[in-house]
Parts: C-alpha cells; structure tokens; sequence
C-alpha cells in the first residue's frame, strides 16, 4: 500500500462500470493516479453460486418489484471488510440527506464502503447487521445508488489535504464555512452589454476580499436563509449583510 494512501473506498454495485465516470476523470481520477485515493468495485454478481448467476429475488408479502439477493450481497459486503474494515454506507432515499458536515466526517475515515441498491432495496436485515450509515441525495428515488456513492467518493476526495490543487482550492467552497460562495466572473469584461463588477478589477485585494465576503452573505442570506440561521455572524460580517440587504432591489 501507498504510504501516501488517505482513504480507500469500496464501491459495491452491479454496476460497476459506471464508477468511471468519476475514477477516470477530474480530481478523483488525479488523486487515484497520484495513490492519494483508492476505489474498489465490487460486484456482488461476482458471488452468485448458481448458473444465471441471479442477483435479484421476489419480496416476501408479494407486490411488484425484486430485491437484491441476499447471499450475493452480504458476501460481497464481507469481502471489502476482510481486506480493510471500514464504516458501511448503504445509499437510500430513507437515508439523512448527505450535506458538508457529514461529508468533512467521512473524510477522516480510511475505508468507507459504499452499498448501492438496486430494484427495490436491499434486505432489511442486512440494512441491520452491515449498515452503519443510511445516506441519501435528497427527498428523490433514483433507479441505483451508484450516483450517490460517486457523490461520496467525489466530494470526501475533495476535502483530502493536498488533492486539489491551490486553483481549484476547496476553502471558499459553498458550506465549507457556513456561507455559499461568492459570485464569479471570467473574461471578457463586458459580455452582451453586461459588467463585470468594478472592485473585481480595482486590483485592492482588500477592497475585493471585503466585496466578496458581503456577497456570500447576502447570497446565504437570498438563497438560503437557513443557512444564516445556524452561524453566528461577527459584527463586521452583520454590517456587511445590513448594508447588502439595504441596497438590495428585488
Ligand atoms: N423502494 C425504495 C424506497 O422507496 O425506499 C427505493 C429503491 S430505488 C428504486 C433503488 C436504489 O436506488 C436504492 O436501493 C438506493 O440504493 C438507490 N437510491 C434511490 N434513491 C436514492 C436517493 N435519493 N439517495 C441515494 N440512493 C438512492
């Protein structure tokens, strides 16, 4: 192993090709080539006994829909702890809804193995025995949790010391301190009539820094209030939001 290695991620799915989407490209693509960040797939396909190597069963009860198999998917779940354990997420529309603060915490773990369902779920039992950890994308059903454990992998890579460089720095980040980030603009200054904002080209870096703090205050403040509620404001980041608010014109 690396000694470089800061986190391993299992990715157990019947899917597993879809992960490239994120191991093949950007920053976790980078970090997996540098050996900062490991992602094993694991097929629970790959633990049938059976000749059609079945990986779905009927739900007890009846109705509509299949499950995954529960032999296929415990082995498969087993494998990826023998080798490391790790904290077991199960991807789930019934899970909490994944946010910074959750994901801040997984970035401390080595190992994190991520379960994505299929058809109708898994097997409550095994949500039981195996499961640490319900996460989900949001008050949404998708068809697989493959994407939200690509958003997992994506988004803890992200927060590893040394991964992103400093052009892509995570520190101004939306959430990272509370605030969403501040609007952005690139060349050229004037597009279809519209400015780029004068203090971005004034070159005070004080003056822009002070702009750009009262720009995420008052965006946290427009787009989300809830945000606001739960961070204390200092008294220079209060007169700054009272004085957006004041120009403020709907
Ligand atoms: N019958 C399940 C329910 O309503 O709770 C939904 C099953 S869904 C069709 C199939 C799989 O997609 C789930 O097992 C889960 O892994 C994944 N999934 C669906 N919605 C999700 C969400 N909002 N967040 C994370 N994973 C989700």
């Amino acid at each position: 192993m690396s000694t470089d290695l800061q986190i391993s991620f299992s990715g157990i799915s019947l899917f597993p090709e879809m992960f490239t989407a994120v191991t093949e490209q950007g920053v976790v693509g980078r970090a997996i080539a540098k050996g900062r960040v490991k992602v094993d797939l694991i097929n629970p396909r790959d633990f049938t006994q059976d000749k059609h190597r079945t990986v779905d069963d009927r739900p007890y009860g009846g109705g509509p829909g299949m499950l995954m198999k529960v032999e296929p998917l415990e082995k498969a779940i087993q494998f990826a702890q023998q080798k490391q354990p790790g904290k077991v997420i199960y991807l789930s529309p019934q899970g909490q809804t994944i946010n910074h603060e959750m994901i801040k915490k997984l970035a401390q773990e080595q190992h994190l193995v991520l379960i994505a369902g299929r058809y109708e779920g898994i097997d409550e039992r095994l949500i039981s025995k195996h499961v640490d950890l319900e996460l989900s994308l949001g008050d949404f059903v998708l068809s697989g949790g493959e994407l939200g454990a690509m958003a997992i992998i994506d988004s803890v890579t992200r927060l590893l010391p040394e991964v992103l460089g400093h052009e892509e720095s995570a520190v101004q980040d939306s959430f990272v301190d509370g605030l969403l980030d501040h609007p952005h603009y690139t060349r050229p200054e004037i597009y279809e009539g519209s400015k780029v904002p004068s203090v971005l080209l004034s070159g005070n870096h004080q003056k822009i820094e002070k702009w750009r703090l009262q720009q995420r205050l008052g965006r946290t403040w427009l787009k989300r209030p809830d945000l606001l509620k739960q961070r204390e404001l200092t008294q220079e980041e209060q007169l700054l939001l009272e004085e957006f608010q004041s120009q403020y014109v709907e």
